[in-house]
Parts: structure tokens; C-alpha cells; sequence
């Protein structure tokens, strides 16, 4: 079989930018504990530590992105934008993209069908009713996507995935009889592998400068490919003052080395779809 790979020069991009970037954040907050099936009442902190993400974490964000004029794509689950309307309106309202990752923050690999069908459904009518559109984009959470989901996927109109890792740029990933644009992601490219230590498992505590160095490697690499790479960072892990600090010096560094087109992942799908398609 031919390998699933995209076309050796992205673009040309908009403006005649050198390099595109989607940063993209995963407003999970509470979701993904209460998909794991952990009890609010009796882990009270740990919940506490993912509100945050809402209170303050999103805050910082919407004005980073709005200080260096960016729109950013945001996933997030149903649950999220069914507690918190107000504070992922401002999403909307800052001009941003927000997509689809869920209602439960649920895995696809461990559900049924009945389940992904759920998720799927129940977290679309969640985001439709805040934004007042359907979500163009999925992002699986924990990156872990079937077969099953992809159809479903298809069935509900979606235009791009971004939940598989199958190239560094962008190109239209195949499952079973479904395609779609991929905008491919990395764990190296996510803040959580980083950021990851917890009370019960341990873990990794990185220096948020380890993040960053890597994060503009992986830049100064695309920016020679002429390429568009996807970040992942979550406002519960990078709106953290440090953490933020880091984030902060990685927009600002990037744009001081180049044209940079900062797009969301909409319209870099959009952008990118006929190009794709013709490559396969
Ligand atoms: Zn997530």
C-alpha cells in the first residue's frame, strides 16, 4: 500500500508567509477526571487543580492570542462548554476556532459503538449550542482514535482529524472507508507529556525553558520546509505562571525569527484540502 504521507512543500501560505503554525489548546478542565470516573466530592483538589485552566488559565491565553492578533483552535468537551458557557463564549468572541474533543473527554479506544456515538453526538449538540455552528474538527481525546469513530466522523459532516501522528505536515489520513484532512499531532509537540507529574503517579515536573527549546526546534525545522506544525497546550498545564512565561517567550521568539502565518486549524484544512487530496 502507499504510505499515507503529505506533499513535500506545504503552501504557498497566505501573505507570503515562510512557515505556518496552529497553536491549539484542549480546554479540558474537568471533563477528563470525570471521564475517568473520578468522584468530585471526594477529590475535591483535583478538581480544583483543573478549574483553574477555566479561572485563570484561559484568561492568560485569549490574551496572549489577542495581544499578537492569533486565533487559535480550542477543543473542547461538551461537559466543559455546558458548565462553563460564559468562559468558552469568550473563546467565540475572541474570534477563535473551537472544535470538537469529545463530551466526557472519553477515549474512543475503550468505548462501544453506542459510546463513540454518544460522545460524538452529545459533545456536537453541546458546541452547536454555545457557538451557534457545527464543529468543523475533531481532536480524540488521549489520541486515541478507531475505526468506529472515524465513520462516525464522516457520517456527521466533519472536515479535518487532528488526533493522529502519521506525518510531521499535514495530509488526509485514511480508516477504514473514511478520509479526512489530517493535521497531524506529536507527543513532543503536547505540554502534558512535560507537565505530566501527579500526586498518585509521579512523574515528569520538566523546566518550562525544556518545553520551549523543543517547541522551537521543531519551528526552526518547519520553517526551513516551508511546513505548518500543530502546538497542543492545555490552560490548566500552560496557563500556570511559569508555564505561561515559557508559552509567552515561544510566541514572541517565533514571531521574531519569521512570517509566520498563525492560522486555526479550519483554515489551514481549508486551505490545504485540494492540494491534499490531489497528492494522495
Ligand atoms: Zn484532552
Amino acid at each position: 500500500m502507499n504510505v499515507p504521507r503529505g506533499p513535500d512543500r506545504d503552501g504557498p501560505w497566505p501573505d507570503g508567509s515562510a512557515v505556518s503554525v496552529s497553536l491549539t489548546f484542549d480546554v479540558d478542565a474537568e471533563a477528563a477526571l470525570l471521564g475517568l470516573g473520578l468522584d468530585e466530592a471526594k477529590r475535591y483538589s483535583a478538581f480544583t487543580e483543573r478549574r483553574f485552566g477555566i479561572a485563570r488559565g484561559l484568561p492568560r491565553v485569549l490574551a496572549l492570542l489577542a495581544d499578537h492578533g492569533i486565533r487559535g483552535t480550542f477543543y473542547v468537551p461538551g461537559y466543559t462548554a455546558d458548565r462553563y458557557p460564559d468562559d468558552v463564549s469568550a473563546i467565540v468572541e475572541g474570534g477563535h476556532e473551537v472544535a470538537h474533543h469529545g463530551y466526557f473527554h472519553l477515549p474512543p479506544a475503550g468505548l462501544d459503538s453506542a459510546g463513540q456515538r454518544e460522545e460524538l453526538e452529545r459533545g456536537k449538540a453541546a458546541l452547536e449550542k454555545l457557538t451557534g455552528s457545527a464543529p468543523k474538527g475533531y481532536r480524540s481525546p488521549s489520541w486515541d482514535v478507531t475505526e468506529e469513530t472515524f465513520s462516525l466522523l464522516g457520517e456527521l459532516g466533519f472536515e479535518y482529524d487532528s488526533s493522529c501522528m502519521g506525518d510531521d505536515r499535514p495530509y488526509i489520513e485514511t480508516l477504514g472507508a473514511t478520509s479526512l484532512v489530517e493535521l497531524p499531532v506529536h507527543w513532543s509537540l503536547d505540554d502534558f507529556p512535560y507537565y505530566s507529574w501527579g500526586e498518585a503517579s509521579g512523574g515528569l515536573m520538566s523546566d518550562p525553558r525544556v518545553l520551549s527549546a523543543v517547541w522551537m526546534s521543531e519551528f526552526r525545522v518547519a520553517l526551513r520546509e516551508g511546513g505548518h506544525v500543530t502546538y497542543t497546550a492545555h490552560p490548566e498545564i500552560s496557563g500556570r505562571r511559569s508555564r505561561f512565561e515559557a508559552l509567552q517567550s515561544f510566541v514572541e521568539g517565533m514571531r521574531s525569527t519569521a512570517e509566520v502565518w498563525f492560522a486555526t486549524h479550519g483554515e489551514v484544512a481549508s486551505l490545504l484540502r485540494a492540494q491534499l487530496e490531489g497528492t494522495r
